[in-house]
């Protein structure tokens, strides 16, 4: 089979909302009056961002899923894609499975594909999302203040568990594991709470390297630091685990203390599960302290935890 009975067979579908999609030299994409057009890339390459043995259903999914979560972390609502495929051969049942786990996701959000690249190499895979936010109104890094409340989405840990059983370093009984492996490889971009956070959130990213990191881009970029409670993460997986694990995809977010009460609503209205789990403050770096405020040693925690 040939690139472009591959490309017509598995990528190729009928324009809904684009101008024009697939098959042409350029896409056309169409933003509403009023909008930005939001645009992200993520570069995924096995061996290092996905294992060889993966359901193809699977990484269809989360191909898709990380580039709808940095929408997500803008509060934009996805319109588009393109998809670039290296292919090592022409595998037509992993292909399938491949179009179906990203076109399942890609429906539930009307996002379409509209366009791509596809070529023989070792397996990658390239997606560019456009999502569109009303003008000045996309959520960024750089605007938590002093005060803010520091707020994260779901749970933290679970897919760098899966991860982790992988590697053999813990193991974990089979329901867990099951449970962890989901988070892992099938994660939930939230963008429904993106939206629901715009006007409201002071700063989001979605968490792709831990909190500790992610949050600390949030600091960085707004000049501020933060003090977490260890009790409040919503997690129950060690502390060095839940700070530093990657493949959340949950959103990490700061809202003014005074507006408590419609984070949880913007919660409620996304079906998402929102936690408060710290606070803003002047004085630049990360914090994390126990129920009565002492401060926690985060590295004497270990992967020991679930040995
Ligand atoms: P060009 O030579 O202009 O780069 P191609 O021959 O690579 O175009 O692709 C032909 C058409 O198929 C283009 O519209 C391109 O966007 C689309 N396409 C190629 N690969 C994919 C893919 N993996 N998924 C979706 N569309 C694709
Ligand atoms: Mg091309």
């Amino acid at each position: 089979m040939g690139e472009f009975d591959l490309i017509a067979r598995y990528f190729t579908r009928p324009a809904r909302r684009s101008p024009l999609g697939v098959g042409d030299d350029c896409a056309l994409l169409q933003p509403q009056p009023g909008m930005q057009l939001a645009v992200s890339t993520d570069l995924l390459l096995e061996g290092r961002h996905f294992l060889s043995t993966v359901d193809p259903r699977r990484l269809g999914h989360k191909a898709l899923a990380v580039n709808l979560s940095d929408l997500a972390a803008c509060g934009a609502s996805p319109l588009a894609f393109t998809l670039a495929l290296a292919l090592p051969r022409v595998d037509e049942p992993w292909l399938a499975a491949f179009a179906e786990g990203l076109f399942a996701l890609a429906d539930a959000h009307d996002c379409e594909l509209v366009g791509g690249d596809t070529t023989r190499g070792p397996l990658a895979i390239n997606i560019t999302v456009f999502g569109e936010v009303p003008t000045g109104q996309a959520l960024l890094r750089s605007g938590a203040r002093s005060g803010d409340d520091v707020w994260v989405s779901g749970t933290l840990g679970d897919a760098r568990l899966a991860l982790e059983a992988f590697r053999g370093t813990v193991s974990l009984p089979q329901d867990i594991f099951d449970a962890a492996r989901l988070r892992l490889e099938q994660p939930t971009p939230r963008v429904a709470l993106g939206l629901a956070l715009r006007g409201l959130a002071t700063a989001a990213i979605d968490l792709s390297d831990g909190l500790a990191g992610d949050l600390g881009h949030i600091l960085a970029r707004s000049g501020v630091g933060a003090t977490l409670e260890a009790e409040r993460l919503p997690t129950t997986h060690a502390l060095d685990l839940v700070l530093n694990a990657g493949d959340d995809y949950e959103l990490a977010f700061t809202a003014p203390a005074a507006r408590r009460a419609e984070v949880e609503a913007a919660g409620r209205h996304a079906n998402t599960p929102v936690s408060r789990i710290g606070r803003i403050e002047a004085a630049p770096g990360l914090r994390v302290v126990d129920a009565q405020g002492r401060p926690v040693d985060v590295r004497a925690a270990s992967f020991d935890h679930f040995a």
